[in-house]
Protein backbone atom coordinates (compact mmCIF):
# COMPACT_ATOMS: atom_id res chain seq x y z
CA UNK A 1 0.00 0.00 0.00
CA UNK A 2 1.38 3.49 -1.00
CA UNK A 3 2.83 5.70 1.73
CA UNK A 4 1.57 8.57 -0.21
CA UNK A 5 -2.06 7.70 0.62
CA UNK A 6 -3.59 9.88 3.04
CA UNK A 7 -6.65 7.70 2.83
CA UNK A 8 -8.37 4.29 2.21
CA UNK A 9 -12.25 3.63 1.07
CA UNK A 10 -13.35 -0.58 1.74
CA UNK A 11 -16.34 -1.72 2.14
CA UNK A 12 -15.08 -3.44 5.45
CA UNK A 13 -12.60 -2.37 7.76
CA UNK A 14 -11.46 -4.73 10.61
CA UNK A 15 -9.42 -3.60 13.18
CA UNK A 16 -7.23 -5.88 15.21
CA UNK A 17 -5.29 -8.72 13.21
CA UNK A 18 -5.87 -12.09 16.16
CA UNK A 19 -8.40 -14.68 15.71
CA UNK A 20 -11.87 -12.98 15.28
CA UNK A 21 -10.22 -10.50 13.05
CA UNK A 22 -8.47 -12.19 10.35
CA UNK A 23 -11.59 -14.97 10.77
CA UNK A 24 -13.90 -12.02 10.00
CA UNK A 25 -11.48 -10.66 7.30
CA UNK A 26 -11.18 -14.23 5.59
CA UNK A 27 -15.09 -15.01 5.38
CA UNK A 28 -16.04 -11.32 3.79
CA UNK A 29 -13.05 -11.04 1.52
CA UNK A 30 -13.75 -14.89 0.18
CA UNK A 31 -17.60 -13.39 -0.03
CA UNK A 32 -16.20 -10.66 -2.20
CA UNK A 33 -16.33 -8.17 -0.64
CA UNK A 34 -13.44 -5.43 -0.12
CA UNK A 35 -11.92 -5.70 2.93
CA UNK A 36 -9.26 -3.90 5.24
CA UNK A 37 -7.56 -5.53 7.61
CA UNK A 38 -5.06 -3.67 10.44
CA UNK A 39 -3.24 -4.38 13.28
CA UNK A 40 -1.37 -2.15 15.90
CA UNK A 41 1.77 -4.57 15.32
CA UNK A 42 3.36 -5.88 12.24
CA UNK A 43 3.05 -9.58 11.99
CA UNK A 44 3.81 -11.95 12.54
CA UNK A 45 4.09 -10.77 16.31
CA UNK A 46 3.44 -13.04 19.50
CA UNK A 47 0.53 -13.11 21.81
CA UNK A 48 0.28 -13.61 25.39
CA UNK A 49 -1.84 -17.07 25.30
CA UNK A 50 -1.70 -20.50 26.84
CA UNK A 51 -1.39 -21.60 22.93
CA UNK A 52 -4.31 -24.57 23.36
CA UNK A 53 -6.71 -25.33 20.84
CA UNK A 54 -9.59 -26.90 22.62
CA UNK A 55 -12.35 -28.36 20.22
CA UNK A 56 -14.54 -24.85 19.17
CA UNK A 57 -11.23 -23.71 17.95
CA UNK A 58 -11.06 -26.67 15.87
CA UNK A 59 -14.35 -26.43 14.65
CA UNK A 60 -13.61 -22.67 13.78
CA UNK A 61 -10.52 -23.77 12.14
CA UNK A 62 -12.58 -26.34 9.98
CA UNK A 63 -15.24 -23.87 8.97
CA UNK A 64 -12.55 -21.66 7.46
CA UNK A 65 -11.36 -24.31 5.87
CA UNK A 66 -7.76 -23.89 8.15
CA UNK A 67 -7.61 -26.89 10.32
CA UNK A 68 -5.26 -29.00 8.08
CA UNK A 69 -2.96 -26.07 7.77
CA UNK A 70 -3.01 -25.66 11.61
CA UNK A 71 -2.81 -29.41 12.75
CA UNK A 72 0.46 -30.07 10.23
CA UNK A 73 1.88 -27.43 12.44
CA UNK A 74 0.40 -27.83 15.84
CA UNK A 75 1.49 -30.39 18.37
CA UNK A 76 -1.71 -32.47 18.46
CA UNK A 77 -2.68 -33.43 22.20
CA UNK A 78 -6.09 -36.44 22.91
CA UNK A 79 -6.66 -35.53 26.50
CA UNK A 80 -6.73 -32.73 28.87
CA UNK A 81 -5.35 -34.19 32.10
CA UNK A 82 -7.03 -32.43 35.18
CA UNK A 83 -5.09 -32.20 38.51
CA UNK A 84 -7.70 -31.84 41.49
CA UNK A 85 -5.69 -30.16 44.77
CA UNK A 86 -5.81 -33.90 47.04
CA UNK A 87 -4.38 -35.18 44.05
CA UNK A 88 -7.26 -37.13 42.18
CA UNK A 89 -6.57 -37.25 38.39
CA UNK A 90 -9.01 -37.45 35.67
CA UNK A 91 -8.17 -37.69 31.98
CA UNK A 92 -10.97 -36.05 29.39
CA UNK A 93 -10.45 -37.44 25.77
CA UNK A 94 -10.87 -34.35 23.34
CA UNK A 95 -9.53 -33.45 19.70
CA UNK A 96 -6.94 -30.88 20.96
CA UNK A 97 -4.14 -29.35 19.68
CA UNK A 98 -1.34 -27.10 20.55
CA UNK A 99 0.16 -23.62 18.29
CA UNK A 100 2.19 -20.76 19.57
CA UNK A 101 0.08 -17.58 18.50
CA UNK A 102 2.75 -16.11 16.95
CA UNK A 103 2.37 -18.83 14.05
CA UNK A 104 -1.75 -19.43 14.60
CA UNK A 105 -2.17 -15.77 13.66
CA UNK A 106 0.25 -15.34 11.04
CA UNK A 107 -1.53 -18.36 9.51
CA UNK A 108 -4.97 -16.52 9.56
CA UNK A 109 -4.18 -13.38 8.76
CA UNK A 110 -2.23 -14.35 5.74
CA UNK A 111 -5.32 -16.55 4.97
CA UNK A 112 -7.03 -13.72 4.65
CA UNK A 113 -4.60 -12.00 2.47
CA UNK A 114 -4.78 -14.76 0.21
CA UNK A 115 -8.26 -14.53 0.33
CA UNK A 116 -8.14 -10.79 -1.23
CA UNK A 117 -8.02 -8.61 1.63
CA UNK A 118 -6.15 -5.68 2.09
CA UNK A 119 -3.03 -5.53 4.95
CA UNK A 120 -2.26 -2.43 6.86
CA UNK A 121 0.10 -2.62 9.99
CA UNK A 122 1.62 -0.91 11.83
CA UNK A 123 -1.83 0.82 12.47
CA UNK A 124 -3.17 1.79 15.36
CA UNK A 125 -7.01 2.38 15.91
CA UNK A 126 -7.63 5.86 17.47
CA UNK A 127 -11.11 6.82 17.17
CA UNK A 128 -14.28 6.26 14.75
CA UNK A 129 -14.83 7.89 12.23
CA UNK A 130 -18.53 9.56 12.27
CA UNK A 131 -21.23 10.78 9.66
CA UNK A 132 -23.15 13.74 10.82
CA UNK A 133 -26.04 11.01 12.42
CA UNK A 134 -23.24 9.54 14.81
CA UNK A 135 -22.72 6.75 12.32
CA UNK A 136 -19.38 4.88 12.56
CA UNK A 137 -17.90 5.55 9.02
CA UNK A 138 -14.87 4.37 9.45
CA UNK A 139 -11.27 4.63 11.50
CA UNK A 140 -8.74 7.00 12.44
CA UNK A 141 -5.71 4.85 12.24
CA UNK A 142 -1.86 6.29 13.09
CA UNK A 143 0.35 4.36 10.68
CA UNK A 144 3.99 5.12 11.41
CA UNK A 145 4.31 8.88 11.87
CA UNK A 146 1.30 9.34 9.59
CA UNK A 147 -2.35 9.79 10.53
CA UNK A 148 -4.66 7.93 8.06
CA UNK A 149 -8.91 7.78 7.58
CA UNK A 150 -10.08 4.57 6.64
CA UNK A 151 -13.59 5.16 5.43
CA UNK A 152 -15.79 1.92 5.52
CA UNK A 153 -19.42 1.12 5.19
CA UNK A 154 -18.80 -0.97 8.15
CA UNK A 155 -16.27 -1.55 10.81
CA UNK A 156 -15.48 -4.52 12.99
CA UNK A 157 -13.32 -3.78 16.12
CA UNK A 158 -11.86 -7.11 17.51
CA UNK A 159 -8.91 -5.22 19.31
CA UNK A 160 -8.81 -7.95 22.14
CA UNK A 161 -8.79 -7.76 26.06
CA UNK A 162 -7.51 -4.11 26.08
CA UNK A 163 -9.88 -1.24 27.23
CA UNK A 164 -8.82 1.63 25.13
CA UNK A 165 -9.86 1.25 21.76
CA UNK A 166 -13.63 0.22 23.34
CA UNK A 167 -13.78 3.46 24.97
CA UNK A 168 -12.23 4.98 21.90
CA UNK A 169 -15.39 3.61 20.35
CA UNK A 170 -17.70 4.36 22.59
CA UNK A 171 -18.93 1.05 22.98
CA UNK A 172 -17.09 0.08 26.81
CA UNK A 173 -19.28 -0.92 29.69
CA UNK A 174 -16.56 -2.09 31.91
CA UNK A 175 -13.08 -0.95 32.12
CA UNK A 176 -12.17 -3.80 34.39
CA UNK A 177 -10.92 -7.32 32.76
CA UNK A 178 -12.68 -10.16 34.20
CA UNK A 179 -9.26 -11.73 35.13
CA UNK A 180 -5.60 -12.05 34.39
CA UNK A 181 -3.33 -14.99 33.22
CA UNK A 182 0.67 -14.91 33.25
CA UNK A 183 2.64 -17.49 30.54
CA UNK A 184 6.17 -18.41 30.00
CA UNK A 185 7.46 -20.71 27.16
CA UNK A 186 10.08 -23.27 28.75
CA UNK A 187 12.38 -25.52 26.62
CA UNK A 188 12.54 -28.76 28.31
CA UNK A 189 13.10 -32.28 26.08
CA UNK A 190 13.63 -34.21 29.23
CA UNK A 191 9.89 -33.41 30.05
CA UNK A 192 8.41 -34.32 26.81
CA UNK A 193 7.89 -38.02 27.67
CA UNK A 194 6.25 -37.37 31.16
CA UNK A 195 3.64 -35.00 29.54
CA UNK A 196 1.59 -35.38 26.70
CA UNK A 197 -1.95 -34.66 27.61
CA UNK A 198 -2.74 -30.59 28.31
CA UNK A 199 -2.99 -30.75 31.79
CA UNK A 200 -4.70 -27.87 34.25
CA UNK A 201 -4.41 -27.86 37.31
CA UNK A 202 -6.35 -26.94 40.42
CA UNK A 203 -4.94 -25.86 43.89
CA UNK A 204 -5.75 -23.95 47.23
CA UNK A 205 -2.52 -22.30 46.73
CA UNK A 206 -3.96 -21.29 43.18
CA UNK A 207 -7.79 -20.61 44.47
CA UNK A 208 -9.42 -18.33 42.00
CA UNK A 209 -8.00 -19.45 39.49
CA UNK A 210 -6.02 -22.88 37.96
CA UNK A 211 -2.61 -23.18 36.38
CA UNK A 212 -1.82 -24.82 33.19
CA UNK A 213 0.96 -26.81 31.06
CA UNK A 214 0.61 -27.37 27.49
CA UNK A 215 3.29 -29.29 25.67
CA UNK A 216 3.83 -27.54 22.11
CA UNK A 217 5.93 -30.13 20.83
CA UNK A 218 9.58 -30.35 19.99
CA UNK A 219 10.25 -29.95 24.15
CA UNK A 220 8.76 -26.67 24.02
CA UNK A 221 5.86 -26.16 26.78
CA UNK A 222 3.58 -23.19 27.35
CA UNK A 223 3.18 -22.70 31.34
CA UNK A 224 1.33 -20.88 33.51
CA UNK A 225 -1.39 -19.24 35.68
CA UNK A 226 -4.97 -17.45 35.61
CA UNK A 227 -7.10 -15.98 37.95
CA UNK A 228 -10.61 -14.91 37.28
CA UNK A 229 -12.44 -12.17 39.57
CA UNK A 230 -14.79 -13.82 41.37
CA UNK A 231 -17.99 -12.82 42.88
CA UNK A 232 -18.84 -11.57 47.12
CA UNK A 233 -16.49 -12.46 49.41
CA UNK A 234 -13.86 -13.86 46.88
CA UNK A 235 -13.63 -10.56 44.96
CA UNK A 236 -13.37 -8.83 48.28
CA UNK A 237 -9.98 -10.53 48.72
CA UNK A 238 -8.40 -8.70 45.44
CA UNK A 239 -6.66 -9.89 42.80
CA UNK A 240 -3.33 -12.21 43.46
CA UNK A 241 0.00 -11.58 42.31
CA UNK A 242 0.74 -13.51 39.35
CA UNK A 243 4.15 -13.98 39.59
CA UNK A 244 3.71 -15.49 43.20
CA UNK A 245 0.63 -17.37 41.61
CA UNK A 246 3.79 -19.34 39.53
CA UNK A 247 5.54 -19.65 42.28
CA UNK A 248 2.68 -21.41 44.20
CA UNK A 249 2.04 -23.16 41.29
CA UNK A 250 5.88 -24.84 40.92
CA UNK A 251 4.99 -25.84 44.53
CA UNK A 252 1.99 -27.67 44.71
CA UNK A 253 2.71 -29.50 40.94
CA UNK A 254 5.60 -31.92 40.39
CA UNK A 255 6.05 -31.28 36.56
CA UNK A 256 5.73 -27.61 36.86
CA UNK A 257 8.72 -27.43 39.16
CA UNK A 258 10.43 -29.45 36.34
CA UNK A 259 10.18 -27.43 33.56
CA UNK A 260 10.77 -24.07 35.45
CA UNK A 261 13.48 -25.91 37.30
CA UNK A 262 15.08 -28.44 34.73
CA UNK A 263 14.15 -26.51 31.39
CA UNK A 264 15.70 -23.17 29.43
CA UNK A 265 13.19 -20.08 29.94
CA UNK A 266 12.28 -18.90 26.41
CA UNK A 267 11.97 -15.19 27.24
CA UNK A 268 10.31 -13.87 30.24
CA UNK A 269 6.83 -14.95 31.40
CA UNK A 270 4.06 -12.19 30.60
CA UNK A 271 0.70 -11.41 31.55
CA UNK A 272 -2.04 -9.54 30.65
CA UNK A 273 -5.83 -9.09 31.08
CA UNK A 274 -9.24 -11.29 29.54
CA UNK A 275 -12.92 -9.99 29.10
CA UNK A 276 -15.34 -12.59 29.21
CA UNK A 277 -18.69 -14.00 29.65
CA UNK A 278 -20.03 -11.65 26.90
CA UNK A 279 -20.12 -8.87 29.17
CA UNK A 280 -18.82 -5.09 29.55
CA UNK A 281 -19.30 -3.98 25.75
CA UNK A 282 -21.92 -2.89 23.46
CA UNK A 283 -22.19 -5.38 20.45
CA UNK A 284 -22.56 -2.91 18.17
CA UNK A 285 -23.42 0.40 17.24
CA UNK A 286 -24.45 1.84 13.75
CA UNK A 287 -21.79 1.08 11.54
CA UNK A 288 -19.60 -1.25 13.88
CA UNK A 289 -19.55 -4.31 15.38
CA UNK A 290 -17.47 -5.32 17.98
CA UNK A 291 -16.09 -9.03 17.68
CA UNK A 292 -13.98 -11.58 19.94
CA UNK A 293 -12.18 -11.03 23.43
CA UNK A 294 -13.20 -7.20 22.54
CA UNK A 295 -16.88 -8.29 22.69
CA UNK A 296 -16.08 -10.61 25.93
CA UNK A 297 -15.84 -13.76 23.93
CA UNK A 298 -13.14 -15.81 26.56
CA UNK A 299 -14.97 -17.87 28.52
CA UNK A 300 -14.79 -17.23 32.18
CA UNK A 301 -13.96 -20.40 33.84
CA UNK A 302 -10.81 -21.70 31.69
CA UNK A 303 -10.27 -18.39 30.15
CA UNK A 304 -10.16 -19.89 26.49
CA UNK A 305 -11.20 -17.84 24.39
CA UNK A 306 -9.40 -18.72 20.50
CA UNK A 307 -12.45 -20.54 19.19
CA UNK A 308 -14.78 -18.35 20.42
CA UNK A 309 -12.99 -15.63 18.90
CA UNK A 310 -13.17 -17.03 15.48
CA UNK A 311 -16.83 -17.86 15.81
CA UNK A 312 -17.45 -14.10 16.89
CA UNK A 313 -15.43 -13.00 14.19
CA UNK A 314 -17.10 -15.47 11.81
CA UNK A 315 -21.03 -14.50 13.44
CA UNK A 316 -19.83 -10.73 12.15
CA UNK A 317 -18.50 -11.06 8.85
CA UNK A 318 -21.56 -13.34 8.36
CA UNK A 319 -24.43 -10.60 9.73
CA UNK A 320 -22.71 -8.10 7.21
CA UNK A 321 -22.25 -9.97 3.80
CA UNK A 322 -25.64 -11.46 4.22
CA UNK A 323 -27.30 -8.10 4.93
CA UNK A 324 -24.96 -6.26 2.64
CA UNK A 325 -28.18 -4.28 1.15
CA UNK A 326 -29.73 -4.45 4.37
CA UNK A 327 -30.23 -1.36 7.37
CA UNK A 328 -28.01 -1.02 9.96
CA UNK A 329 -30.67 -2.27 12.42
CA UNK A 330 -30.59 -5.52 10.69
CA UNK A 331 -27.14 -5.51 10.18
CA UNK A 332 -26.90 -5.44 14.02
CA UNK A 333 -30.02 -7.50 15.26
CA UNK A 334 -28.74 -10.22 13.23
CA UNK A 335 -24.66 -10.11 14.68
CA UNK A 336 -26.30 -9.92 18.04
CA UNK A 337 -28.74 -12.40 18.02
CA UNK A 338 -25.64 -14.67 17.20
CA UNK A 339 -24.23 -13.45 20.35
CA UNK A 340 -26.59 -14.06 22.53
CA UNK A 341 -27.24 -17.35 21.12
CA UNK A 342 -23.75 -18.73 22.46
CA UNK A 343 -25.12 -16.61 26.15
CA UNK A 344 -25.88 -20.42 27.87
CA UNK A 345 -22.72 -21.30 27.14
CA UNK A 346 -20.95 -18.57 28.73
CA UNK A 347 -24.34 -18.39 31.91
CA UNK A 348 -22.04 -22.14 32.36
CA UNK A 349 -18.50 -21.31 32.80
CA UNK A 350 -19.26 -18.55 34.76
CA UNK A 351 -21.38 -20.75 37.05
CA UNK A 352 -18.11 -23.05 36.52
CA UNK A 353 -15.90 -20.62 38.13
CA UNK A 354 -17.36 -21.85 41.38
CA UNK A 355 -14.18 -24.26 40.96
CA UNK A 356 -11.87 -22.14 40.82
CA UNK A 357 -13.42 -20.22 43.78
CA UNK A 358 -13.40 -23.03 45.68
CA UNK A 359 -11.10 -25.74 44.79
CA UNK A 360 -11.94 -28.25 46.97
CA UNK A 361 -14.99 -29.19 44.78
CA UNK A 362 -12.89 -29.78 41.95
CA UNK A 363 -11.57 -32.84 44.44
CA UNK A 364 -15.61 -34.47 44.95
CA UNK A 365 -15.80 -33.51 40.57
CA UNK A 366 -13.11 -35.86 39.95
CA UNK A 367 -13.63 -38.19 42.37
CA UNK A 368 -17.61 -38.18 40.95
CA UNK A 369 -16.20 -38.54 37.25
CA UNK A 370 -13.71 -41.35 38.26
CA UNK A 371 -16.23 -43.59 39.82
CA UNK A 372 -19.13 -42.68 37.22
CA UNK A 373 -17.98 -42.91 33.38
CA UNK A 374 -21.66 -40.95 32.41
CA UNK A 375 -20.45 -38.06 34.63
CA UNK A 376 -16.90 -38.43 33.16
CA UNK A 377 -18.83 -38.76 29.48
CA UNK A 378 -21.09 -35.21 30.27
CA UNK A 379 -17.72 -33.14 31.04
CA UNK A 380 -16.22 -34.15 28.23
CA UNK A 381 -19.26 -32.98 26.45
CA UNK A 382 -18.75 -29.90 27.64
CA UNK A 383 -15.71 -29.88 26.47
CA UNK A 384 -16.26 -30.42 22.86
CA UNK A 385 -19.27 -28.90 23.43
CA UNK A 386 -21.79 -31.82 22.24
CA UNK A 387 -24.03 -31.34 25.75
CA UNK A 388 -26.56 -28.64 25.37
CA UNK A 389 -25.48 -25.28 27.56
CA UNK A 390 -28.81 -24.86 28.48
CA UNK A 391 -28.74 -27.83 30.65
CA UNK A 392 -25.95 -26.56 32.48
CA UNK A 393 -26.60 -23.01 33.10
CA UNK A 394 -28.15 -22.95 36.40
CA UNK A 395 -26.92 -24.83 39.52
CA UNK A 396 -29.26 -27.69 39.10
CA UNK A 397 -27.90 -28.56 36.14
CA UNK A 398 -24.24 -28.24 37.54
CA UNK A 399 -25.63 -30.60 39.78
CA UNK A 400 -27.20 -32.65 37.28
CA UNK A 401 -24.03 -33.07 35.90
CA UNK A 402 -22.50 -34.73 38.64
CA UNK A 403 -24.91 -37.35 39.10
CA UNK A 404 -25.08 -40.31 37.46
CA UNK A 405 -28.83 -40.12 35.90
CA UNK A 406 -29.24 -36.55 35.64
C1 LIG B 1 -2.16 -15.86 29.55
C2 LIG B 1 -3.34 -16.20 28.67
C3 LIG B 1 -3.52 -17.53 28.30
C4 LIG B 1 -4.57 -17.87 27.44
N1 LIG B 1 -4.66 -19.17 27.02
C5 LIG B 1 -5.58 -19.52 26.10
C6 LIG B 1 -5.59 -20.82 25.55
O1 LIG B 1 -4.74 -21.66 25.84
N2 LIG B 1 -6.56 -21.12 24.66
C7 LIG B 1 -7.52 -20.22 24.29
O2 LIG B 1 -8.42 -20.57 23.50
N3 LIG B 1 -7.51 -18.95 24.77
C8 LIG B 1 -6.56 -18.57 25.65
N4 LIG B 1 -6.49 -17.27 26.11
C9 LIG B 1 -7.47 -16.30 25.60
C10 LIG B 1 -7.11 -15.89 24.16
O3 LIG B 1 -5.80 -15.38 24.13
C11 LIG B 1 -8.11 -14.83 23.65
O4 LIG B 1 -9.41 -15.29 23.90
C12 LIG B 1 -7.97 -14.58 22.15
O5 LIG B 1 -6.68 -14.13 21.82
C13 LIG B 1 -8.97 -13.52 21.70
O6 LIG B 1 -8.82 -13.31 20.32
P1 LIG B 1 -9.16 -11.88 19.67
O7 LIG B 1 -8.92 -12.01 18.22
O8 LIG B 1 -10.49 -11.45 20.13
O9 LIG B 1 -8.12 -10.88 20.33
P2 LIG B 1 -6.53 -10.87 20.27
O10 LIG B 1 -6.01 -12.21 19.99
O11 LIG B 1 -6.11 -10.19 21.52
O12 LIG B 1 -6.20 -9.96 19.01
C14 LIG B 1 -6.46 -8.58 19.04
C15 LIG B 1 -5.57 -7.88 18.02
O13 LIG B 1 -5.94 -6.50 18.00
C16 LIG B 1 -4.77 -5.71 17.93
N5 LIG B 1 -5.08 -4.41 18.51
C17 LIG B 1 -5.34 -4.10 19.80
N6 LIG B 1 -5.58 -2.79 19.94
C18 LIG B 1 -5.47 -2.25 18.70
C19 LIG B 1 -5.60 -0.93 18.20
N7 LIG B 1 -5.90 0.11 18.99
N8 LIG B 1 -5.41 -0.72 16.87
C20 LIG B 1 -5.11 -1.76 16.03
N9 LIG B 1 -4.96 -3.03 16.48
C21 LIG B 1 -5.14 -3.27 17.80
C22 LIG B 1 -3.74 -6.49 18.73
O14 LIG B 1 -2.42 -6.15 18.36
C23 LIG B 1 -4.10 -7.94 18.38
O15 LIG B 1 -3.35 -8.41 17.28
C24 LIG B 1 -5.48 -16.88 26.98
C25 LIG B 1 -5.30 -15.56 27.38
C26 LIG B 1 -4.24 -15.21 28.21
C27 LIG B 1 -4.05 -13.77 28.61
Amino acid sequence: MSDACASFDCDVLVIGAGPAGSACAILLARAGLDVLLCDRHEFPRDKVCGDGLIPDALQALARLGLADAVLARAAPASRLDCFAPRGGQLALPAQLAVLARRELDELLRQAAVDAGARWLAPARFEAPLLHADGRVAGARLRHGEAVRQARARWTVLATGADAKALEAAGVCRRRAPSGMALRGHVHCPAMAAHISGLQVVWHRALRGGYGWIFPGGGGRFNIGVGYMHGQGREQARGAPNLRELLAAFQQVHEPARALMQGGTPLGEPKGAPLRCSLAGTAFSRPGLLVAGEAAGSTYLFTGEGIGKAMESGLAAGEAIARQRHGGDAQVCAAYEAELLALKPRFAAYELANRFNERPWMVDFLVWRARRCPAVAARLAGVLDESQDPGRLASAQGLLRLLLPLG
